[in-house]
């Protein structure tokens, strides 16, 4: 088993660099005590980054994936280096943080936007994935080009006056009963997850969602909206990238 480290709290989605015991070496594969490297999930690609052994030899993070309670790091990396990793041995990881930095600005940024398209026009977002500098939702109807224009301006508002990002466990029967349970998204919550993660926008949104995320919407930055794609079963496509770097990275 794997303790997801990044999870409990908004800072911890900042470590950068971290010590963990190695438990598991599945081909080609390392398994740690605890991980701050994100496995692919909820549309978020996984961290990339690296391993180094105590004397200072390295191992590449090529992809991290969740297999039941352990996480997966694929590991690349000279053969004998990759021979002289054993269970029981301590490493430093480190995030490619550049890459990871860009997958929270843009989760947050579309929690954001899904909250908002769903406050003007009551549509929620079916399925959101991202992917380099670019986030995709899709909708489950038809958005007109004048509603993008206005939440395009509404998340340029909390960008430029910030919003606090928090994170915290609600009991199952507790979020429930609550008046805004799987308001701006329709991806259902599976019915063994107890107590349930939940991101707060502070005045905007609640999401239950486990992805990595920025404390402030001030640190998304400028995002650019792309033309709205019309699917064929009468939904819409919508998209957008981040503009060059965040105003504020805090770190
Ligand atoms: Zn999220």
């Amino acid at each position: 088993m794997t303790e997801l480290a990044y999870l409990p709290d908004l800072p911890s989605a900042y470590v950068q660099q971290f010590r963990a015991r190695l438990t598991a070496l599945p081909p080609g594969a390392v398994v740690l005590d605890r991980t701050y490297f994100y496995p692919t999930g909820g549309g978020q690609p996984a961290d990339r980054g690296t391993l180094r052994t105590a004397s200072g030899d390295e191992v590449e993070v090529v992809d991290v994936t969740k297999s039941g309670s352990a996480v997966l790091h694929r590991v690349r990396g000279p053969p004998a280096v990759l021979r002289s990793l054993a269970p029981g041995i301590e490493l430093e990881g480190r995030l490619d943080w550049e890459r990871r930095f860009r997958h929270m600005r843009l989760h947050t940024a579309q929690h954001l936007a899904s909250a908002r398209i769903f406050a003007r026009t009551g549509l929620r977002t079916r399925r959101a994935t991202l992917a380099g500098i670019s986030a995709t939702m899709d909708l489950e109807g038809r958005l007109s080009p004048d509603a993008i224009t206005a939440v395009a301006d509404d998340v340029r508002a909390s960008v430029q006056r910030p919003r606090d990002v928090t994170i915290r466990a609600v009991p199952r029967a507790e979020w429930d009963a609550h008046p805004s349970a799987g308001r701006s998204g329709l991806v259902p919550l599976p019915s063994h997850v107890d107590p349930v993660r939940v991101v707060e926008i502070e005045a905007e949104d609640i999401c239950p969602c486990g992805g990595t995320h920025v404390r402030s919407t001030g640190e998304i930055g400028e995002v650019q909206w792309l033309p709205l794609v019309p699917l064929p079963d009468g939904a819409s496509r919508v998209a957008f990238t981040l503009v060059g770097a965040s105003p504020s990275t805090r770190t």
